[in-house]
């Protein structure tokens, strides 16, 4: 039945040589029991009577029985263990060459005995015959650059804790000199009286080089990303931050938490104005859509609250990432700010050339007028004083002429404030503000209603200012002056009245008068330089303008009250400069 036949009498009717694979296995079967008188446990491929075959197992024994030769014994069929063993030797032979192939090695320690039992490739690996495994166990253990024999210990410890593999790896130095990175996996065995560990090491070198010298890579350009003044970003498709330098984000933790993020994101977090992101969104857009380069000057927020000026670009790109190809857009920005306050300043001078133009413009015109016209008046009196022989007449004569050269002083002076209060630094100091007041007083004493006014001064006690004291006296002068200039000789009693004080560190410095007063039309007017609200009176307009520029140099202000026939008054604050 084992050779597949119908009956005992159909086998025997065949022909031996059939029974086997094929005559000369047979002969040499023979052959051997011939001369051994026996053969065990021999392996004999048989064929059946389908022509398959079988693995039988041959136990026999050559028996002389009668004068006659038998051969008696066992067959076993031991095809399925025999293939069993054939897969096994196959997958063992596939195992190694794997292992080799993949530069895999196997062991086992066991480091109380410091024995080593280690695979073909293991050796290998790590530099040494196969056969030689004396001493090799601290040998490893000397050659691994990174790790020491308790770290491992521990490391293996830890993870067997957890019923997990522990994994390292450390550069290695082989018997001859050789470094290599190596890469193990591997478990504690541990029983009552010892333990050992086993696992695989790879040889990982190339890989590590190419690793490092990727990070080396990296690290370089990286290293001059950084280094230039720039700050550059990759934007994805949906307006998310896929790449920030440095430069753009100083703070590690949030350029982390950016990743991912969305401009809106980012201005939420850091409290700033929507519009920025907004902005930023819509460049973004137009550059994504329109495939073009966009650039704009934006104006952000500082930590600490300034205004900073960015000039940003964003250009599309297609990169690689992956086996896909992605559109992007690169951010790149710079601060401006130099190029910006420069700008500033440019604009603030210009401004300030252009009103310097148009006073000088002025001045031309009021010099032709306002300076010749008591020239002209002076020249056409001493004219007639020549001819004049009348004592009264020259008098009176002489009279005129004071009061033209009068004008033409006061003319004079106050170009001289004007100059003054453009030209000279500001030098403040303590300053008395009633004898600042009293000073003004004798000077002005000259003038020709002075004697008609009836003056109330009123001074709190030691009242001073620290302050520019050019520029405080031509601030008093001049209210001082038009309050006198100015009175109403309609009026019984003329009155002036001066009052200050301090409150806060600011002095406020009141001078009314019960004058002509100011058309409420002019009010606004009277400040603008030349500008004259009254012709009867001479005047260079001059005076308000320079108490205006003076007061604003002075970080001061100045308010005015005035109703026309009534009186007006003008009351100022002059703060003490800072130390
Ligand atoms: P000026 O006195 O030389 O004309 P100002 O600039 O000092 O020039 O004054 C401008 C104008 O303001 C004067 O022409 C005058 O009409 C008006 N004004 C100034 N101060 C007074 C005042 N205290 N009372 C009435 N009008 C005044």
């Amino acid at each position: 039945k084992m050779f597949g036949y119908d009956s005992k009498d159909e086998m025997i009717s065949t022909h031996p040589v059939h029974l086997y694979e094929s005559k000369s296995d047979r002969d040499a079967l023979f052959m051997r029991i011939m001369s051994q008188g026996k053969v065990l446990n021999a392996l004999i491929h048989y064929r059946k009577k389908d022509g398959s075959f079988f693995w039988g197992n041959l136990n026999c024994q050559r028996v002389m029985e009668n004068g006659e030769d038998y051969l008696i014994g066992t067959i076993v069929d031991v095809t399925l263990q025999q293939e069993q063993t054939r897969l096994l030797e196959e997958s063992e032979k596939q195992l190694r060459e794997a292992q080799r192939l993949a530069k895999l090695g196997n062991w086992r320690v066991a480091p109380n005995e410091k024995t080593m039992e280690w695979s073909a490739e293991c050796a290998r690996i790590h530099g040494f015959l196969p056969s030689s495994t004396e001493n090799a166990f601290d040998q490893w253990v000397d050659r691994l650059e990174d790790i020491s024999f308790e770290e491992i210990l521990d490391g293996l410890k830890k993870f067997a804790a957890m019923n997990r593999d522990f994994e390292f790896g450390s550069w290695y130095k082989t018997p001859n000199g050789e470094r290599r990175y190596l890469y193990y996996i591997c478990r504690l065995e541990e029983s009552k009286s010892a333990y050992s560990w086993y696992g695989t090491v790879q040889d990982n070198t190339v890989l590590k080089n190419q690793e490092e010298e990727l990070i080396s890579t990296r690290e370089f350009y990286q290293n001059i990303l950084d280094s230039i003044p720039v700050e550059a970003l990759l934007i994805a498709a949906d307006k998310s931050f896929y790449y920030i330098s440095k430069n753009a984000i100083g703070d590690d933790e949030l350029r982390s938490w950016m990743i991912g993020k969305t401009n809106i994101d980012y201005v939420k977090r850091r409290n700033l104005p929507l519009d920025i992101a907004e902005q930023r969104n819509e460049m973004i857009e137009r550059a994504f859509n329109g495939n073009l380069t966009v650039r704009w000057e934006e104006k952000m927020i500082t930590r600490d609250g300034r205004d900073s000026y960015h000039l940003r670009n964003v250009i599309p790109i297609d990169l690689k990432i992956g086996d896909e190809e992605k559109r992007f857009l690169i951010v790149y920005s710079f601060d401006i700010n130099d190029i910006k306050s420069a700008q500033f300043r440019l604009e603030r001078k210009n401004d300030e050339l252009e009103k310097l133009n148009k006073e000088l413009d002025r001045f031309v015109y009021s010099i032709s007028h306002d300076l010749r016209a008591p020239i002209a008046s002076v020249l056409g009196l001493n004219a007639l004083a020549e001819e004049c022989e009348d004592n009264e007449e020259m008098e009176s004569l002489l009279a005129m002429q004071r009061e033209a050269l009068d004008r033409l002083d006061r003319y004079i002076r106050d170009v001289i404030d004007y100059a003054r209060n453009k030209r000279l630094d500001i030098t403040p100091k303590h300053l008395s503000i009633a004898a600042l007041i009293e000073e003004c007083m004798t000077d002005l004493a000259y003038l020709n209603n002075y004697s008609e006014i009836e003056f109330f001064i009123d001074v709190e006690d030691d009242c001073s200012v620290f302050s520019d004291q050019v520029r405080v006296k031509i601030i008093l002068n001049n209210l001082l002056s038009n309050a006198i200039k100015y009175i109403d000789h309609s009026k019984e009693k003329c009155i002036v009245s001066i009052k200050a004080k301090k409150i806060d560190g600011i002095l406020h410095l009141e001078v009314t008068d019960n004058g002509i007063g100011i058309k409420e039309e002019f009010q606004d007017q009277i400040w603008e330089i030349f500008f004259r609200a009254i012709s009867d009176v001479p005047g260079s307009g001059l005076g308000l303008y320079i108490l205006k520029e003076s007061i604003k140099n002075l970080k001061g202000s100045i308010d005015l009250e005035s109703e026309e026939g009534k009186g007006t008054g003008f009351f100022l604050k002059i703060p003490d400069f800072e130390a």
